[in-house]
């Protein structure tokens, strides 16, 4: 158990009392700036505007969901020896409240030991809807939020993250406007998925939503619920449906075996690689797969 007691002794106490007898302050290692990331879409982010001046870390484990991700002991080490932590926001990493307590509580912050950047800051948000990244264009405000942090804490290497971010951005702009070009020749645009996490993308890109199964993460569909996206599959008459690399759904074989519907899979990108290409990548193959399906 994770007491934010024992947070404070790891970030506050032992840097204190490093300058006589305990380790170096681990926030740095090599001079170099320590920055820990939550999700994987955060860590391409984070590693491409740092490039080699920062090193990079993300805290939940390649294929793990962050939804209902609890805290290990060893991610209090972690972020206890980490100067910046990247989080999406959007309450998508709620549990880490039990690790800090209130930010104005947090002895870590009024010691500015810690520093935690909200990349969400300036997203125009769906309701409380956490799934931000998968939009590029939400990427690219993502991206400035995680470049003013690095030139505020590190400005010795300012003029690396603003030249890397701006590369960077230039990128995901390009992918932006592949997305938007190739989408408006498509022949349908009417979507349903298993997961709640394309509400930005689609409505960014002009594709419908007709329908998502599971409305809340980690809660089951209710059976009027099914019933009614039975309904509209009928209605709108949809022949694709949509899940995830990771995960079987049941209802979904069930559905597309009932409804003769085709099944395709497509990444909600809350669990992939740590790289600096993962995040391109990604939305590149999901580009493929929607395209496979609706033209
Ligand atoms: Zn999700």
């Amino acid at each position: 158990m994770i007491t934010l007691r024992k947070l404070i002794f790891l970030a506050l106490i032992c840097p204190v009392i490093s300058l006589h007898a305990c380790r170096q302050p681990v926030t740095q290692t090599g001079g170099k700036l320590r920055i820990l990331t939550t999700i994987a879409p955060l860590y391409s982010f984070a590693k491409n505007v740092a490039g080699d001046e920062a090193i990079v870390d993300n805290l939940i484990p390649s294929g793990v969901g962050p939804h209902e991700y609890s805290l290990s002991p060893g991610d209090a080490r972690k972020v206890s020896e980490t100067r910046i932590l990247i989080i999406n926001g959007v309450k998508l990493e709620a549990w880490l409240n039990k690790l800090q307590g209130p930010a104005s509580e947090s002895p870590t912050n009024d010691n500015k030991k810690l520093i935690i950047v909200d990349t969400s800051a300036g997203v125009e948000l769906i309701g409380n809807d956490p799934h931000i990244w998968l939009s590029p264009r939400n990427a690219i405000m993502q991206v400035k939020n995680i470049r003013d942090a690095l030139v505020k804490v590190d400005p010795d290497n300012s003029e690396t993250y603003t030249k890397n971010s701006s590369e960077y951005i230039q990128r995901l702009g390009n992918l932006d406007k592949e997305i938007r070009n190739e989408i408006r020749t498509w022949k349908q645009n009417r979507i349903v998925t298993y997961h709640p996490a394309f509400k930005y993308f689609a409505g960014e890109y002009g594709l419908e939503l007709a329908v998502v199964i599971q409305e809340t993460p980690e809660i089951e569909p209710s059976p009027k619920h099914i019933a009614h996206v039975i309904e509209t599959i009928k209605s709108k008459g949809i022949r694709a449906i949509f899940t995830e690399p990771q995960f079987s759904h049941k209802i979904v074989t069930s559905l597309a075996g009932d409804l003769n519907l085709q099944v395709y899979s497509l990444d909600t990108l809350e669990t992939g690689l740590f790289s600096k290409e993962w995040y391109e990548d990604s939305i590149r193959s999901n580009l493929q797969v929607l395209k496979k399906a609706l033209n």
